[in-house]
């Protein structure tokens, strides 16, 4: 599928479903909310959903206030899915709306992405699913406004932690210096979504370092939900932050963060070194993500999940790989 016939398609639609990935991120939402401003801008009313609303640190992005917690019971001409790699990913909303929708465009920028849906306009090689907005819009000759530049730009500032992966391009640089003349602030997104964080974090953060292990080139630490207790914390926010400390390490190759979700359940944030692909790993437990930053979750006790999935990742650190 191309650009010209998506936006014939939507140009063409009256009923326009928005979903993205659950607990989504700066890219999910800044997707998300920059195709709904997009679209109002051409006179549509399209439905933009995330499970359980908006969060907090993102309600910051003008329109995100039209972002509703539930899949309203109609029927939808489209559903177009932002920034999820597979079907599950978009939650209980993509669910709810593959049902609904005649037709599901899927656009995305991973490289794990299974390729569902009617039309696909995936782009590996861009660093976010904003990017890969950004060129369908232009190559489409629809103007961006100020509306639609800051979300844009929040999932290219997010996606990139501040332009620092090594997926950044020229052409990255190129388009963040256009939304930020189209009126974009880059110093508040900086702020809001990289740089401000709770006290609540620190003490997160003290109760993972403490659990802190490197061996064999890989660095991993640990979040327990007795570990979060003891530290009076009610769940674990911004684990985000904390591996990309972690990855900055000299020594490590591979970073890992298990963080227990329940008593039988582990989420895994991974990270790497330019080199050592991480991805493979996570697809293989059943999630996905990128070269350097990916991430699954996995059934099973703490133990048990590190005993697997820690060899795994010893192996992608001994040597490098030519293709990342
Ligand atoms: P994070 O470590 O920030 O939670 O996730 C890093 C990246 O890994 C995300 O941007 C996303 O691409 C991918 N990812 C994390 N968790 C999952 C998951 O459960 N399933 C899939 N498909 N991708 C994930
Ligand atoms: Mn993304």
């Amino acid at each position: 599928m191309n650009w010209s016939e998506f936006g014939a398609l939507l140009d063409g639609a009256t009923r326009i479903l928005l979903v993205t990935h659950v607990k989504p991120d700066g890219d999910a939402i800044g997707s998300l909310v920059a195709l709904t401003n997009m679209l109002r801008a051409r006179g549509k009313a399209p439905i933009p959903v995330v499970d359980g609303g908006m969060p907090e640190f993102l309600k910051f992005v003008p329109g995100s206030e039209q972002v509703v917690g539930q899949v309203p019971a109609l029927d939808y001409e489209v559903m177009v899915s932002l920034d999820a790699s597979d079907e599950e990913r978009t939650g209980e909303a993509g669910k709810e709306g593959r049902g609904r929708a005649w037709k599901v465009v899927n656009i995305d920028h991973h490289p794990t992405n299974t390729g569902f849906g009617e039309m696909q306009l995936v782009d590996a090689a861009a660093v976010s699913t904003t990017e890969v907005l950004w060129n369908g819009f232009t190559a489409l000759g629809w103007a961006i406004p100020e509306a639609v530049a800051v979300p844009l730009l929040v999932g290219l500032v997010t996606d990139t932690i501040g332009f620092r992966t090594s997926n950044v391009t020229p052409h990255t640089l190129r388009v963040a210096s256009a939304l930020a003349e189209a009126g974009a602030p880059l110093y508040d997104i900086f702020q809001k979504t990289l740089i401000s964080m709770p006290f609540s974090t620190v003490q997160m953060w003290r109760s993972a370092l403490e659990t802190a292990e490197l061996k064999d080139r890989v660095i991993s630490a640990t979040l327990t939900l007795d570990g979060l207790r003891k530290a009076g914390l009610s769940q674990a926010s911004d684990a985000g932050g904390l591996i990309g400390f972690l990855i900055s390490v000299n020594e490590a190759r591979v970073a890992a963060v298990f963080k227990e979700v329940t008593a039988g359940s582990v989420e895994i944030s991974l990270r790497s070194k330019p080199g050592y692909d991480v991805s493979g790993v996570a697809f293989e437990l059943g999630g996905g993500g990128h070269k350097q930053a990916s991430g699954a979750t996995v059934a099973g006790t703490m133990e048990e999940v590190q005993q697997r999935v820690l060899p795994m990742l010893r192996r992608i650190a001994r040597r490098k790989s030519s293709a990342s």
